[in-house]
């Protein structure tokens, strides 16, 4: 899905800001399992899944939220997610492709969608995260949740 241009010429004004929508879950215990027994080709470490989740999508009114709970380690693995309704918590996890798209910019400045192929909203490198600066969900719950000390 490409990047939608700005509304018309003669406005003059930059695009509005696009943040993500950074809804909180907590992911239930089985599920960590779970993500781990997804791969059974690529075995895990069970502090290799995120559980202190916040969805990654671009704000949204309707459907579910996202959140990337496990990398596999392997380019061309995809990631294991997880989604839940508002509300409620997430109840699966599900093995889904990388969103196969980058910023386009050469070397250290290149950036590649950190979300799922097909993801409703923008990339995330188009979208600001208010509370940890960047768009790299996977890393912030790492970070805050689970450093190996
Ligand atoms: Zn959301
Ligand atoms: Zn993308």
């Amino acid at each position: 899905m490409p990047f939608p241009t700005p509304p018309g010429p003669g406005g003059g004004s930059a695009p509005a800001a696009r943040y993500v929508c950074g809804a909180p879950v907590t992911l239930p215990l089985q599920l960590i399992t779970l993500a781990l027994e997804i791969t059974p080709r690529l075995p895990g470490h069970p502090l290799e899944v995120a559980t202190d989740l916040r969805c990654a999508l671009e704000r949204h009114t309707g459907g579910p939220h996202f959140d990337l709970v496990r990398e596999p380690g392997r380019p061309d693995s995809g990631a294991v997610w997880t989604l839940w309704e508002e509300g409620s918590r997430p109840e699966c996890v599900c093995l889904l492709p990388d969103c196969p798209v980058d910023n386009g910019e050469p070397g250290g400045a290149n950036e590649a969608c950190a979300l799922y192929e097909g993801h409703p909203g923008v990339h995330s490198y188009h979208c600001a995260d208010p509370e940890t600066g960047g768009c790299h969900p996977y890393v912030y719950a790492y970070e805050s949740g689970h450093a190996p000390m």
